[in-house]
């Protein structure tokens, strides 16, 4: 088994969480002996959370996407954005916001749930009111918590530990842009997604009924 960043590993991943035994859960209930906590950051693209959220469902996985309302690089309000919360919410994934400090704004789009992006130490395990930050405790535990974060699985992929059930829970954060989008490092991942936005914006400009004659 290859250790890369592809839709291919990932399927293999939740497979392995399988034949480890572990349950499929969500931040409303706190962690038991064999949940396993699939958090989804969405920095940059809803495209590919709706890709991995498409395979997930194939296989019956539930996860939590964490959606931004600040995001530079897509609009929750845009018709793909709401599109995006609409689907998720049929392949039955839960929904959080990913949230820019100090601004915790849930609305009804929202599960009570909250992960920080790109959180600093001060406040990261602070609790936020009226809602679950998925970083403070027991939800955040030291060895209990694997993130992919820029391609780099600190202690290694998790994928032999998952199949040998060797975390008694685990929250393990994906990106999903990594894994949908090709490329051999984190800078050819990026200009995949790039390119991929690049058409997406031509198929935009199009529908608007801009002349690209
Ligand atoms: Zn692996
Ligand atoms: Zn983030």
């Amino acid at each position: 088994m290859s250790c890369d960043f592809s839709l291919g590993h990932y399927r293999e991943l939740l497979a392995a969480a399988e034949t480890g035994g572990y349950r499929w859960a969500s931040f409303d209930v706190q962690p038991r002996p064999g949940d396993l906590y699939l958090r989804h950051d969405v920095d940059l693209s809803l495209e590919a959370a709706l890709e991995l959220a498409r395979v997930e469902h194939e296989l019956g996985v539930r996860a939590t996407y964490f959606l931004m309302t600040e995001s530079a690089f897509y609009n929750l309000d845009s018709h793909v954005g709401r599109e995006t919360l609409v689907q998720l919410r049929q392949w039955g994934h839960a929904v959080g916001l990913h949230a820019v400090h100090p601004r915790a704004e849930l609305d009804d789009r929202f599960d009570n749930v909250i992960a920080w992006h790109n959180p600093d130490p001060g406040y990261v395990s602070e609790p936020v009111p009226g809602a679950v930050n998925v970083m403070e405790p027991p939800f955040f535990t030291q060895g209990l918590y694997r993130s992919d974060s820029n391609r780099h699985w600190r202690e290694g992929c998790p994928h032999d530990d998952l199949a040998a059930g060797a975390f008694e829970w685990l929250q393990l954060l994906i990106h999903p842009e990594i894994w949908v989008y090709e490329g051999a490092t984190m800078r050819e991942t990026m200009e995949s997604m790039l390119d991929a936005k690049r058409r997406e914006s031509l198929d935009y400009l199009a529908a608007d009924r801009i002349d690209l004659s």
